[in-house]
């Protein structure tokens, strides 16, 4: 891909605080934030209201053909737009932590999804998180972080922020998909967060960059 502008691949497994991590820094480095994982999420807040069944890939793609499906940005953060409803606090229900890891495998959503998410850097230097980002939207970037803490944090992360979210079955079905499965990207810098606070994880992805040679 050609383009002037860079991109900060943050990958991770869920809830490892990699959203978080992200939005800092874009803030500091004055970068958007795109956060892909609201992509997956808002295509599975979209098929549950029409009734159509999440395990059924080949009704998930029909019901993608009819989708509109617009990314924007508000505040230097990615916004996902589909059939003309801006979705936000949907994406965080539960049916949605339950269902989304089953859709994201589905080939033909990842392809449409990636190519949304590529669009982003056409405008923008950015930091983008999920879990394919260094190995399959951006893998020519030097600038890849993986963030990773235990199970046991996660969880405990995840049910400190109210939500119900079986973190560690959503990792085995994104670490187990055929199609772009969560990975360390090759050379990517693999920081834990587990014994870290946000601002010691977010110091330690700056020194990262700041070695892969990024500036300001
Ligand atoms: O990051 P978040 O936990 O919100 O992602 C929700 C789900 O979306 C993940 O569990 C995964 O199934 C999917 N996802 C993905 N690829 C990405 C980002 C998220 O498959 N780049």
């Amino acid at each position: 891909m050609s383009t002037p502008f860079r991109a900060v691949a943050i990958d991770g497994p869920a809830a490892s605080g990699k959203s978080t991590v992200a939005k800092r820094l874009a803030d500091s480095l004055g970068l958007i934030m795109v956060n892909s994982g609201a992509m997956y999420r808002a295509v599975t807040w979209q098929i549950l209201q029409e009734g159509v069944d999440p395990s059924d890939p080949a009704a998930v793609v029909t019901a993608l053909t009819d989708m509109e499906i617009i990314g924007g940005v508000e505040d230097g953060l990615s916004t996902i737009t589909i059939n003309d409803r801006l979705l936000s606090e949907e994406l965080r229900l539960p049916a949605v932590n339950q269902n989304v890891s089953k859709v994201a495998a589905v080939p033909e959503v990842r392809e449409c999804l990636v190519a949304m998410q590529r669009a982003y850097l056409e405008d923008n230097d950015l930091v983008m998180e999920g879990r394919d980002i260094g190995s399959v939207v951006f893998p020519e970037t030097p600038f890849k972080i993986y963030i990773d803490a235990s199970e046991e944090v996660r969880a405990a992360r995840r049910s400190k922020d109210g939500e119900a979210d079986a973190v560690a079955a959503r990792d085995q079905q994104d670490s187990q998909r055929k199609t772009s499965p969560l990975v360390i990207p090759d050379g990517a810098t693999v920081i834990d967060s587990s014994d870290l606070t946000i601002e010691e994880t977010v110091k330690a992805t700056c020194q990262a960059l700041l070695a892969r040679g990024w500036e300001d």
